[in-house]
C-alpha cells in the first residue's frame, strides 16, 4: 500500500528488514544497544560486527546508563544494503498502551526521523518497533507509527519515503487498517 503525503510517500509492505534498499533501516533496540533477538539480532547478523562496534562505542561515550526509551542513534550500515543502522528503543507495554506507552513510541519514531534528517537521509525503512518482545498492541502501535511519520513528513518537509517492512501478513493488515483510518481523518 502506498499513500503520498506533501511531498514524500508511505509504503507499507511485507518483507525482511534487512534486505531493504533504503538509505537507512531502523533497529527496534533495546537499551542496551549490544544487540539482542528478533529484528536486532537479524540486522546484526546481516550487517556484520562494524555495526556493533560503533554501537558500543556510542554507549561508552555518550549512553554509560543506556539510551534512554524513545531516543535513537545512528551507525553504519556494515554489510546491508542500506547504508546506515538508526538504533531506537521503543517502549516495553506487557500488552498494555496508556498515553505513556503511545508518547514513548511516537518519540522513537519521529527521533529516529529527526536524526535520518540530520544525516541529510531521505529514505528510511522502519519494522514494528515494540510489537514483538516488548508486547505493544498492534493495531495502537500501527496508529502511532504512522501517525508519527505523517507528522514528521509534514512538519519537516525534507523525507522522501518512509517504508514500513513488516514481517507478517497479520500485522501488514493492521498497518494498512490503520492507514486507512488515519487517511479518512485526514
Ligand atoms: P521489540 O523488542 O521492539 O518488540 P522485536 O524484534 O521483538 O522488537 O519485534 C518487532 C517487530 O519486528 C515484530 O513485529 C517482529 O515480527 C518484527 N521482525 C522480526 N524480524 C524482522 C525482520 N527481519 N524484518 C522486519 N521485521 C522483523
Amino acid at each position: 500500500m502506498k499513500y503520498k503525503i506533501d511531498n514524500a510517500e508511505i509504503i507499507l509492505k511485507i518483507g525482511d528488514i534487512t534486505e531493504e534498499d533504503t538509505e537507512a533501516i531502523v533497529n527496534a533496540a533495546n537499551s542496551t544497544l549490544m544487540g539482542g533477538g528478533g529484528v536486532d539480532g537479524a540486522i546484526h547478523r546481516k550487517g556484520g560486527p562494524s555495526i556493533l562496534e560503533e554501537c558500543k562505542r556510542i554507549r561508552e561515550k555518550e549512553y554509560p546508563e543506556g539510551l534512554p526509551t524513545g531516543e535513537a542513534v545512528i551507525t553504519t550500515g556494515g554489510n546491508l544494503k542500506a547504508k546506515y543502522v538508526i538504533h531506537t528503543v521503543g517502549p516495553v507495554c506487557h500488552g498494555k498502551f496508556t498515553q505513556r506507552e503511545k508518547q514513548l513510541l511516537y518519540n522513537a519514531y519521529y527521533n529516529s526521523l529527526k536524526i535520518a534528517k540530520e544525516n541529510k537521509i531521505k529514505t528510511v525503512a522502519f519494522p514494528s518497533i515494540s510489537t514483538g518482545a516488548y508486547r505493544c498492541p498492534v493495531e495502537e502501535a500501527a496508529k502511532t507509527a504512522l501517525k508519527a511519520a505523517i507528522d514528521f513528513i509534514k512538519t519537516e518537509n525534507y523525507l522522501q519515503q518512509v517504508r514500513f517492512v513488516l514481517f507478517t501478513e497479520d500485522i501488514y493488515e493492521k498497518y494498512s487498517e490503520a492507514l486507512k483510518e488515519i487517511i479518512n481523518e485526514i
